[in-house]
């Protein structure tokens, strides 16, 4: 007898391609240690309704934490303050049969980690990644590869291309071998910070592409002139890759430095001149999803694949363009 299995997805890829009109996906992060998964539950189930796509699930590495001992002398303890991304995807795509996309990153990795965390996806039938160089660690002035873990996204690609060819890193070859893993990558119409320029930057993009990168997801941004720019300049660079515009709602009045401070963007005059119009919090969030149905009004009438959302602290903002938008 035939088993159909209940949960069978698509790739990401093949559900951009297939859309006629525009998706909806969006990023969730692992629930805080110790906080359980029913708020996160609760979060995708009051986006359901714009029938998403795909799901992504952040991975963060684990940071140094100093308990004063009270006798002049600290314990450095290892946290991880989110832990579980792995978890997270197949429990969400049991739950709701929806695509999961789980990042993976090389800090704070070896080479190994990576391995065994392919193997648990391998089981667990999760086939669509996101690689990522990932943050660099708190303690550290800039990014340090863990051991023989990966210094960029690009060698991350290699170990999942020998994986899905079935080479393990020792060199040793597998018994069996399953679904191979497909992936997109990161990218930024404002420039990463630690590229030179814009032109070296793009470089690394094509050589991602062509390592076989199937998508790229873009930095968040604000000013939807900087998307078009970009995704104009990569064609000419031979990036033919679909390029996903990656959206988040202005939220609160401390994001008018937070944001610029942490992902390295701009935020439009026009923006900042109305955030700094209101009030309070609540002003500004009414601003910031007026000013996030407008670019994504404008993404969808150019006809991008998909708008990805950044919901940390955003779920609200997010149904509210997505009644809008969708
Ligand atoms: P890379 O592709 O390695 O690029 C980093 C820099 O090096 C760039 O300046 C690039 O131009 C350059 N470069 C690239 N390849 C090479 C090479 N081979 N040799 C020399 N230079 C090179 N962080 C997390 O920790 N967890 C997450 O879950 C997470 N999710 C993200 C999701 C998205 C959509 C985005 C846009 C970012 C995310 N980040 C996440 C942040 C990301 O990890 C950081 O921006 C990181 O600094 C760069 O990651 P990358 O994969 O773009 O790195």
């Amino acid at each position: 007898m035939t088993h159909l299995h209940p949960n069978k997805v698509m790739r990401v890829v093949d559900l951009i391609n297939s859309q006629k009109k525009t998706a909806f996906s969006f990023e969730i992060l692992p629930p805080l240690k110790g906080t359980g998964i029913q708020k996160l539950y609760q979060d995708i189930d009051s986006l359901c309704e714009f029938e998403p796509k795909y799901i992504n699930i952040t991975t963060h590495r684990s940071e140094y934490i100093y308990k004063d001992l009270g006798n002049g002398l600290f314990q450095r303890n290892r946290l991880y303050r989110r832990p579980g991304t792995v978890a997270v995807a197949a429990a969400i795509h049991n739950k709701y049969g929806i695509t999961t996309v789980p990042h993976i990153i090389c800090s704070d990795c070896t080479r190994e980690d990576t391995e065994y965390e392919l193997l648990d996806l391998q089981f667990l039938g999760i086939t669509d990644l996101l690689l990522l160089r990932g943050d660099k660690g708190k303690h550290e002035p800039s990014f340090t590869p863990t051991g023989n873990g990966h210094r960029h996204a690009l060698e991350l690609q290699h170990q999942v291309n020998d994986f899905n060819r079935g080479v393990f890193v020792d060199g040793s070859e597998m018994k069996v071998t399953n679904t191979p893993f497909s992936y997109g990558v990161a990218c930024y119409p404002e420039k990463h910070e630690e590229a030179p320029n814009m032109e070296t930057d793009l470089y690394w993009l094509k050589q991602k592409q062509d390592a076989g990168a199937e998508y790229a997801v873009t930095q968040l941004f604000y000013d939807n002139e900087k998307y078009f720019g970009f995704v104009e300049r990569a064609r000419k660079e031979g990036i033919t890759i679909p390029i996903i515009p990656g959206i988040k709602p202005f939220k609160k009045l401390s994001q008018l430095s937070v944001i610029p401070k942490t992902f390295k963007v701009d935020l439009p005059e026009e923006l900042t001149h109305e955030v700094l119009k209101c009030k309070s919090d609540d002003e500004a969030a009414r601003v910031g999803v007026e000013w996030c149905i407008r670019q994504c009004r404008e993404l969808v009438a150019k006809g991008v694949p998909s708008i990805h959302f950044y919901s940390l602290g955003a779920v609200d903002s997010i149904r509210e363009v997505a009644k809008e938008v969708y």
